[in-house]
């Protein structure tokens, strides 16, 4: 049986970007809600005992596994995001990403400008990402519940772009949720740990 994570932090931690008001739909039925449903849709089947990395993989891309990718990774991607943010995060990352950055981006400012534009521009509901993909880091956007690591990219950090995440704090304004996402909240720890897993 999956379970919900709890928070890596106060439901208020992330305030005023991200309300506890947010938090508690966002982590306390959204993803709590995909935790319940996914619960129910491997029971007694081949996915069930299988990790979550598993069963989204094992379900990417089949049409007839759908419902089983969708919720699967959805509690990844939300868990994921979780950790990708933290209370007074933002800033820059360490000496080792910060290189990296100025490599694939040019510097960081850029690098900021794509990540916010990229995420931004999905086109309904999604995911903004940074990630590496053979050595270099690339910002990346996914539709609904797709997962970069499944195309063979390793994330770093996640943006949600689901209007579930930011409509009762900023309403319509998607690009003030994710740019403040970015200047305030993104966890550099997170990435650099996730760069180190090999
Ligand atoms: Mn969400």
């Amino acid at each position: 049986m999956f379970t919900l994570p709890s928070l890596p932090y106060a439901d208020n931690a992330l305030d005023p970007v991200i309300s506890a008001n947010t938090i508690s739909f966002h982590h306390g039925k959204h993803h709590k809600t995909y935790v319940d449903n996914l619960n129910n849709l491997v029971k007694g089947n081949e996915f069930e005992g299988k990790s979550l990395e598993a069963i989204v993989q094992a379900s990417a891309g089949k049409a007839d596994k759908a419902a089983v990718f969708n919720n699967a990774a959805q509690v990844w991607n939300h868990t994921f995001y979780w950790n990708s943010l933290k209370h007074g995060g933002g800033g820059k990352p360490g000496a080792k990403l910060a290189s990296m950055i100025d490599a694939a981006f040019g510097s960081f400012d850029e690098f900021r400008k794509q990540l916010s534009a990229t995420s931004v521009s999905q086109f309904g509901s999604g995911w903004g990402w940074l990630v590496v993909e053979g050595g270099a880091l690339k910002v990346v956007k996914t539709a609904n519940a797709e997962v970069p690591f499944t195309r063979g990219q390793k994330p770093l950090l996640t943006i949600d772009v689901w209007e579930h995440a930011y409509y009762l704090d900023h309403q319509n304004k998607r690009a003030a949720y994710v740019d403040a996402v970015i200047d305030k909240l993104l966890n550099w720890g997170f990435a650099e740990d996730n760069l180190g897993r090999a």
